[in-house]
């Protein structure tokens, strides 16, 4: 698993040597330019990593005691970490990893404050609804319903989903959430790639999951935040097919460790 990360880390440095020529030489020829694309890795139950114009951004890195996860924390080198609320099986190894790497955390006003007072200076404040411009793309964070205490009890203000706005598509990761109708309103912004839980008992569930994905309408969608634990056991695979038979939309069921492109 680690070796087939090795592989992708260098296609994406590869790829940044390739931004430079771009920039020197004007436009690439299609061929060349595929290579370019964004690439999404699933991390195991809600986190990612996507390597996009050169930066790495991993969402909600849970690695310590996630049964699921296939990497430990020392293995990512993000700049930038997007937190989508503050449970311990999302904020996860922030800390630690922000303070190694000295990544930027993006997360909402009350979960910054609460990194800022545990030795993580760089941190970018959002909350509802707000859009900001950084390196690798737009990132806007959307409702999600759900709670955000942190692990210490400490308030970590709204949950939040993850629009995300980059060269070669947008992404929306619902993070943990029920089933909303203004999930129709974010559809209406374009969604290439939608990320939605189907695990269950904290979140949606398979039923909810296939009724999100015909009110965003996203060209495809991956599954997440199930199999982790025996609670949220979900068949990925048969939920896969429903999308297939109920919608236009292409489900892409990812094993822990494993990629797919944005475009
Ligand atoms: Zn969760």
């Amino acid at each position: 698993m680690r070796r087939a990360r090795e592989t992708a880390v260098r296609e994406w440095r590869n790829q940044d040597s390739a931004d430079t020529f771009r920039a020197r030489l004007g436009p690439f020829p299609a061929l060349i330019r595929r290579s370019m694309t964004t690439r999404i890795t699933f991390l195991g139950h809600g986190t990612f990593e996507i390597l996009t114009a050169g930066k790495s951004v991993v969402i909600d890195p849970f690695f310590t005691g996630n049964p699921a996860a296939t990497l430990a924390a020392e293995d990512v080198s993000p700049d930038y970490i997007i937190m989508s609320h503050g449970h311990g099986d999302h904020i996860g190894d922030v800390i630690a990893i922000a303070q190694r790497t000295g990544a930027q955390v993006i997360a909402s006003h009350e979960i910054t404050e609460w990194l800022g007072a545990r030795g993580v200076p760089n941190t970018h404040a959002m909350n509802t609804g707000g859009s900001h411009g950084f390196e690798f793309g737009t990132v806007k964070l959307t409702i999600a319903h759900h709670s955000s205490m942190l692990p210490d009890g400490s308030n970590g203000g709204s949950p939040c989903g993850i629009l995300l706005r980059l060269d070669d598509g947008t992404i929306y990761h619902a993070a943990d959430t029920g089933l909303f109708y203004d999930m129709k309103l974010i559809g209406e912004e374009g969604i290439d790639l939608a990320i939605l839980p189907i695990g269950d008992n904290f979140t949606m569930g398979p039923d909810d999951a296939l009724r999100a994905v015909k009110l965003i309408r996203p060209k495809r969608v991956i599954p997440n935040h199930y199999n982790t634990w025996p609670l949220i056991d979900q068949d990925a695979n048969a939920w896969a097919e429903r999308v297939k038979s109920e919608t236009t939309c292409e489900p892409i069921v990812l094993e822990p460790g494993q990629s797919t492109s944005l475009s």
